[in-house]
């Protein structure tokens, strides 16, 4: 018999040699339908594996990211069947799960895929996974392997198994389709239910432009076909919400070759969204105690060596400029400045927390292949702070720290996030992470605690830590489901002591303080990227770039409406008169491309009654009210900054 720990902390015992579908069997027939793969001690594994010693054991579903990646590449094996079906010939490189889905690559000998191919691959797909086969394993020595791809003649597969021992080869085999794969894959095809193929391109093989270009399609499939439809409406709504294409339209950003890649220009009415998304958080901040410091663009490379960004970091840092013989480097991160402000006066426990907060420019040096719109830049701002604390307030500063996370998810209208909590690996103290058990610990159970008592969704990672302390991936999910990460909230035992900051404690000795990094808001950068496809580029009145437009039927009514929109600019409203000879039709679709709030529309009746006629984005006429009264509303509206 065999004891077998579930993720709940229960233990059952079972025959020796028993699977984790047995197990599942056992438990319920429903849950048997839904298993994909398990992990044993941690490793994902087939279902079929048989299970010979006391084991912890998760059951993999659909619904977990384990399950996802194991059904994605189990369906790139299909797809591989299907290719074959249809390219006799066809010669495979590897076929692995992606973010959302999974990709082939492939020889097809000179032919070449077309669009009505990529459907009648699905079709097939779809006949073969009907078939409900199995995935069968079987171990097998690295001779017979490299005869039966010798007989194949499949270059690629001979070059995969060339780097493989005897005793690590397995074959796996779905219907007509063998390949050399070490797994994990699902338990029959019968669980693919929607397939769609995506994209064709082009791939060198093993990435390098030398050699020659493979044929890589993409796909994506589902358990059922109602996911699959949301899933390809999520993309086509993404599509239109791309930031990229709403941030030239609405005038946000731009990007200039003599400036360079990855250097964003922020255009007048982006300069409006980032001057808001400040006075949130220096409003925020101030509230919370924070106070503020500006530090310079450039540092001397000795701060860097101290910091240990050099040599670490170095290929993320622009190259260095020499000055009076001295290396300067452009800021990759803004923590090194701030710690030379604390360290700037002599610090008593009364100082403490000290937070310090500047939303700090930083230069990366991304990749040019990187690159790509808001989300990877070389310039970024980031909202910025550097808490420093004993241990005794860590907690109280570590769950601050995450209300006003929380607190900024419900202004932007943020309903789904998760915080990934990833710890360090007890067995890599003093290499990967820094030689403190006890402070990890301590640190890390804190965090929990904070964690779980503020009710905040959170997976815990291990052995994915920084190297000086815990760390938190906030994960949020716009509003049409996708997937964006936030920022990062840390915990520092080690930059304190690398720069020798201590202050004077109750005993009146010196210790080194906690440090928390943090940033709720990201970048700019990033941050207004993701707003811009949460929001449709529909920004809520207080952040929009233009709040009023205000519409004059008429030049007869032009004087009137200039002097509504002068009470609207000295109440704070960022308003505007179309006083074009245009007609008001034209002017009102003119206005909703723009995607700004509110229109009031000015006439004769208007006039007269020192009234206007309101029109609100997304919502159309929402009739005549007196200035004073919209004035009102505008004023509550942006103060209360109401996410519409
Ligand atoms: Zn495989
Ligand atoms: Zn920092």
């Amino acid at each position: 018999m065999i004891n077998v720990r579930f993720p709940d902390g229960a233990v059952r015992t079972y025959e020796k040699g028993i699977t984790p579908m047995a197990i599942a069997k056992s438990i319920s027939e429903g849950l048997a339908k839904k298993v994909i793969a398990a992990s044993v001690d941690g490793v994902v594994c087939d279902a079929s594996t048989p299970l010979n010693n006391d084991i912890a054991l998760k059951l993999h579903t659909w619904d977990d990211a384990e399950g996802k990646s194991t059904f994605w590449h189990s369906s790139a094996h299909l797809l591989a069947e299907a290719v074959e079906s249809l390219f006799p010939g066809v010669k495979f490189w590897v076929g692995p799960a992606v973010d959302k889905g999974f990709y082939y690559d492939m020889d097809l000998g000179g032919r070449h895929i077309s669009e009505e191919n990529l459907l009648s691959l699905e079709k097939k797909m779809n006949e073969l996974a009907a078939k409900n086969s199995p995935y069968i394993k079987k171990e097998i020595s690295k001779s017979d392997a490299i005869a039966y791809f010798t007989e194949k003649g499949d270059e690629y597969k001979l070059d995969l198994l060339a780097g493989l021992q005897d005793g690590e080869i397995t074959f796996y085999t779905q219907g007509e389709f063998t390949d050399l794969c070490r797994g994990p894959h699902i338990p029959h095809t019968g669980l693919i239910k929607a397939i769609k193929l995506t994209s064709i391109a082009g791939a060198y093989w093993k990435g390098d432009e030398k050699n020659k270009q493979l044929t890589r399609v993409y796909g994506v499939t589902f358990p059922n076909q109602k996911e699959l439809d949301e899933h390809l409406q999520m993309l086509e709504e993404a599509k239109k919400r791309d930031h990229r294409k709403l941030g030239k339209e609405l005038g946000i950003f731009t990007f200039d070759d003599d400036v360079g890649p990855g250097l964003p220009l922020w255009m007048p009415n982006g300069t409006v969204v980032i001057e808001e998304l400040e006075r949130l958080a220096k409003e925020t901040e101030s509230a919370a105690g924070y106070k503020r410091v500006v530090t310079p663009h450039i540092a001397k490379e000795s701060m860097y060596l101290t910091s240990g960004h050099l040599p670490y970091y170095q290929d993320s840092m622009y190259p260095p400029m020499e000055l009076e013989g001295v290396k300067y480097y452009l800021k990759a991160m803004n923590c090194p400045h701030h710690h030379k402000i604390f360290s700037a006066e002599s610090r008593s426990y009364k100082d403490l927390p000290l937070r310090l907060a500047e939303y700090g420019t930083c230069y990366r040096y991304e990749q040019s292949g990187e690159l790509f719109g808001l989300m990877r830049v070389r310039c970024l701002h980031m909202n910025d702070a550097h808490i420093y604390c004993s241990k005794e307030d860590f907690a109280n500063e570590f769950r601050a720290v995450n209300d006003m996370y929380i607190k900024y998810f419900n202004i932007f209208g943020i309903d789904k996030y998760v915080m990934r909590l990833s710890l360090h690996d007890p067995a890599k103290l003093g290499q990967k992470y820094i030689n403190e058990p006890e402070l990890w610990k301590e640190t890390e159970e804190m965090v929990r605690k904070v964690l779980i008592e503020s009710n905040i969704p959170f997976v815990e990672v291990p052995d994915e830590g920084a190297f000086y302390g815990p760390k938190i991936d906030v994960q949020i999910w716009s509003a049409i489901g996708r997937e964006f990460t936030l920022a990062t909230n840390q915990v520092d035992f080690a930059q304190g002591r690398r720069f020798g900051l201590q202050y004077t404690n109750k005993d009146n000795q010196a210790e080194t303080p906690l440090i928390i990094h943090r940033a709720p808001l990201g970048t700019h950068e990033r941050f207004i990227g993701f707003l811009l496809e949460h929001y449709a580029g529909k920004f809520p009145v207080w952040l929009a770039p233009l709040q009023v437009k205000i519409l004059p039927i008429s030049d007869k009514f032009n004087a009137y409406a200039r002097r509504v929109n002068q009470q609207l600019l000295e109440a704070g409203i960022r308003s505007e008169v179309d006083d074009r000879g245009e007609k008001v039709g034209k002017k009102i679709r003119d206005t909703e491309l723009m995607k700004i709030p509110y229109m009031l529309v000015i006439g004769e009746k208007e006039q007269t009654e020192n009234s206007v006629s309101v029109r609100r984005q997304g919502k159309g006429d929402m009739g005549q009210c007196a200035v004073s009264e919209i004035l009102s509303t505008l004023t509550s509206e942006i103060k209360n900054r109401q996410n519409i």
